[in-house]
């Protein structure tokens, strides 16, 4: 069955890597598309807008969108038009799944990811081969700009399988022409091992994971300094704060950059920092980048913080027009020292809905809520907290006992089983807690069940 993509619609002229950009010496990996002017960018999305829409047309679910609205591809005449068209959603993934945002058949596909987390419907990712490409370019792309070369060798210290950071990166830095080591997460004592045996020189991990490999390393008189050819950290996947980032700089004695994705985007890739750590690069040749007000769905000014919504330009099997993040944060500038025009985004300060990103994983609170409900034994009120503790984050429960009891036997029993059934439910085991009837904060309308005291916003 020939996998070659037959949606002719869609002809992006998505410039190769450069050769003369990856010749050792070039700060670019492709210059001709990371030194393009403002102009030239606006110009390359507005081409990329417009073929993107009018490949929607294949697709029922935007067609239907389009229709309602009113609106057909001729009305993107310039890129400010992007405004006309429809916000699209998680909520939109999961009622279409698991294939229903597809814009290109099946057998046009050649993989697909979803979203970590487990919320009802997953949201299901579909990729071409060449959408695959693109995404290892966009991963290299952003290595290169770190300095990294294929004399490197990177160690993925990510969860591999359907969560994006593990393949996306794979790729990527295979692409980069890098010897790539899939170790994968956890397991830490084989990870130094591995650092220290093939001469690791950067590491991809979530930023917790790194304090945790560090504190290994310090258990096994390990010092990255000393013991290790480390020079690279791209940490990500998960909100941290400059502090935690400097931290971990240095511990390990080396720059960490700070590497943003979404599944829906792709994975990892989307936006990236460059050397000079002043916020990250938004690769504009990919995607139109807004920050809109997540109430009134308008446009804020730079520098004010709004939600991020991104519309992809260069996807076959599964585009996604102004998609909702969730994510908070602002536009710092649009030009870099570092010679890229790509938009500058603050790193993220929290989200618009009730989503935690814990270790990586997306928990929602309903989730929890629900797993605790089924237990008659404890109450309605809960109160999830969010710690670091030795440099971990993690996340405690509390919930409130029905009745009154001095069987504390019983309730150290019902605290193992909540915590391995909420275990079950959101990936990760939280700290349980049951406590008396009445010691848990009742708020005044809505209820706060979330309290994140984690060293991630300043
Ligand atoms: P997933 O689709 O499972 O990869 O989760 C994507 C979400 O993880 C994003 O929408 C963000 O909320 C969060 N995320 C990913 N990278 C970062 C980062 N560098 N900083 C803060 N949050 C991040
Ligand atoms: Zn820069």
């Amino acid at each position: 069955m020939s996998k070659e993509t037959n949606s002719s619609a869609l002809v992006h002229s998505t410039p190769r890597p450069s050769r003369e950009g990856q010749g050792g010496e070039s700060a670019f990996f492709n210059p001709e598309v990371e030194t393009l002017s403002r102009a030239e960018i606006e110009a390359l999305q507005l081409e990329r807008l417009q073929q993107t829409v009018r490949h929607c047309m294949n697709n029922e679910f935007y067609r239907k969108k389009f229709a309602e609205m009113g609106i057909t591809p001729d009305d993107i005449k310039s890129l400010a038009d992007v405004r006309k068209l429809p916000f699209t959603t998680k909520q939109d993934l999961r009622d279409t799944y698991p294939f229903g945002m597809s814009c290109v058949p099946l057998r046009d596909c050649v993989r697909l990811h979803s979203s970590s987390g487990t919320t009802g419907n997953p949201t299901v990712i579909l990729h071409t081969q060449k959408d695959l490409d693109e995404w290892a370019n966009q991963v290299a792309r952003n290595l290169w700009m770190v300095g990294l070369r294929p004399d490197d060798v990177f160690q993925n210290s990510s969860g591999y399988g359907m969560f994006t950071g593990g393949l996306g990166f794979q790729y990527g830095a295979e692409r980069l022409g890098m010897l790539t080591v899939p170790a994968a997460a956890g397991n830490s004592l084989r990870q130094i091992k591995f650092i220290k045996d093939f001469g690791t020189t950067a590491i991809h991990a979530i930023p917790s994971y790194v304090t945790r490999l560090y504190e290994v390393m310090q258990q096994e008189g390990v010092d990255p300094r000393r013991d290790t050819k480390l020079k690279v950290l791209a940490i990500g996947a998960e909100p941290h704060s400059e502090e935690q980032r400097k931290r971990i700089e240095q511990m390990m004695g080396v720059k960490a950059y700070n590497s943003f994705g979404m599944s829906e985007m792709c994975g990892p890739g989307v936006g990236f920092e460059c050397p000079e750590q002043n916020g990250l690069h938004f690769w504009e040749d990919y995607y139109i980048v807004e920050i809109v007000d997540p109430e009134t769905l308008e446009p804020v000014p730079d520098g004010e913080i709004g939600e991020l919504v991104l519309t992809t330009l260069c996807r076959e099997a599964m585009p996604l027009l102004r998609y909702r993040t969730r994510d908070l944060t602002r536009v710092l500038g649009r030009t870099c020292p570092c010679g890229r025009n790509h938009i500058r985004l603050d790193r993220m300060r929290g989200r618009s809905d009730d989503m935690i990103v814990l270790r990586g994983v997306n928990i929602f609170p309903i989730q929890i809520e629900k797993i605790l409900m089924q237990f008659p034994e404890v109450g309605t009120n809960y109160l999830i907290t969010l710690v670091t503790e030795d440099n971990n984050d993690q996340m405690i429960v509390e919930v409130e006992l029905n009745e009154a009891t001095d069987d504390y036997g019983k309730l150290k029993g019902l605290e193992q089983e909540l915590r391995h059934r909420l275990g079950d439910e959101i990936l990760l085991k939280p700290i349980v807690r049951i406590v008396a009837k009445g010691t848990l904060p009742v708020s005044e309308g809505k209820a706060v069940r979330v309290v994140d005291k984690r060293k991630v916003f300043e």
